[in-house]
């Protein structure tokens, strides 16, 4: 059952907790989540919603999955954090399962997605001095990208916003537009030491690279040997249909940098992923982090990469995703301007600001959150069938096709 506290029951009263004791970095649409299942959730005045943001690909198993439940609640009984002072027995099964998983040797656990760029960025910039005493470093990245928000990350990204009033920034970046390849050509030099990039541009609004770009950024960077670092924070496991984005265009890039999902929505859990002749520029004392990897992280990581194989995640994902796209298609509305997508990672672009939209489709019991002011993102909990698609689908076309204003 739903637990209550007295006094603090309506959606009201918790809008005026957060905005009281709450900093305003976020704009939250008004809907006060208490639990969820599978696809849905339910708010803390008992209405049912289905979840199309899943918590930004966090949930891609769906929320509080059995199994991870499970491996969680189990090892917080037996003993939480030990640090990385000592060992403990869930760790190297963890990176040995994920290693595997991604056809990698090596294994750096981190707990969020920031901390997992910023571990990509520091193997790259000392691999390249020992691998080429490389003393000013250059690292390429994208337009629009979104990498996370540390002040070295938001330092290279071309949102005003995220960066107004947060420097001064770490120099060592170079941004070219996304797509590009001779921008890229052009931006290679002897000080070069990796390109970062997201296979598909979550945040900047769902934006899927031009046919082979992927392809090219991997022969760019195996020409010049520099490092191919895949954030497949959003796009990895199983998101796009595939496990990861770039196994669209068959590209494995040297390192993968993994998050979200990875801790089955219920622990942050962030890692990066490669071979040792990379990984191994780290010596006890480099680099680490309190939490990373700590015991109940490598329980969740774990059960979760194992539910992503027994649930056939990637496939369904390709399926299911597909089905919605033809089904979106279908839609004959008025502002829908574009429609795009790789499994169940879906943007509907629309000519107008896609806010009003997103609260009429929670009146309707869809949770969707608008990235970039004109899109809808569409990134439901990979578990969703065709049935929910439909429900939903009934909903989103009412929506779409009625004229708001
Ligand atoms: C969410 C995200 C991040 C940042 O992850 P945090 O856990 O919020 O630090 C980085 N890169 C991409 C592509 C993301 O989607």
């Amino acid at each position: 059952m739903i637990k209550r506290t007295y006094g603090y029951d309506t959606t009201e009263s918790h809008v005026h907790l957060n905005n009281v004791y709450g900093v305003n970095n976020y704009k939250p649409l008004p809907v006060v989540i208490k639990k969820g299942k599978g696809v849905w959730v339910w708010d803390i005045e008992g209405n049912k919603y289905l979840d199309f943001l899943s918590a930004y690909s966090c949930q891609n198993l769906g929320y509080c999955h059995p199994k991870v439940v499970k491996a969680v609640v189990e090892q917080a009984k037996l003993c939480g954090n030990v640090s990385r002072a000592f060992l403990h027995d869930e760790q190297g099964l963890f990176m040995k399962e994920l290693a595997n998983f991604c056809g990698k040797d090596a294994v750096l656990p981190m707990n969020t997605g920031a901390e997992a760029v910023e571990t990509a960025i520091k193997a790259a910039r000392k691999w390249g001095l020992k691998t080429k005493g490389i003393t000013e470093p250059e690292i390429i990245v994208f337009a629009n990208n979104f990498h996370g928000r540390t002040t070295t990350i938001v330092g290279f990204s071309t949102e005003e916003h995220y960066r107004e009033g947060f420097g001064p920034f770490t120099p060592g970046f170079k941004i070219v537009p996304f797509g590009d390849l001779s921008a890229l050509l052009c931006a290679v030099t002897k000080n070069t030491v990796a390109v970062l990039l997201e296979p598909i541009q979550g945040e900047a609004g769902i934006i899927i690279p031009p046919n082979g770009f992927l392809k090219q950024i991997r022969g760019v960077c195996s020409t010049h040997a520099i490092l191919m670092m895949a954030d497949e924070i959003q796009t990895g496991l199983g998101r796009t249909g595939k496990l990861f984005a770039c196994d669209h265009e068959g590209v494995v890039p040297d390192l993968y940098i993994i998050g979200k999902a990875l801790g089955g929505g219920l622990i942050p859990v962030s890692a990066v992923v490669g071979n040792r002749n990379i990984l191994d520029v780290f010596d006890p004392g480099s680099h680490g982090s309190t939490f990373g990897g700590y015991s109940l992280a490598c329980a969740a990581g774990r059960a979760a990469l194992s539910v992503i194989v027994e649930e056939d995640l990637c496939e369904k994902s390709a399926e299911v995703g597909e089905y919605f796209m033809t089904k979106l298609r279908e839609i004959n509305s008025p502002f829908v301007k574009e429609i795009r997508g790789k499994g169940l990672m879906i943007g509907v672009e629309l000519n107008t600001k896609a806010r009003p939209f997103c609260e009429a489709l929670m009146k309707e019991g869809l949770l969707c959150k608008e990235t970039h002011d004109m899109v809808i993102r569409f990134a439901p909990p990979l578990v969703i069938t065709k049935k929910q698609i439909d429900w939903a689908v009934k909903r989103i076309k009412k929506v779409l096709e009625v004229k708001l204003f």
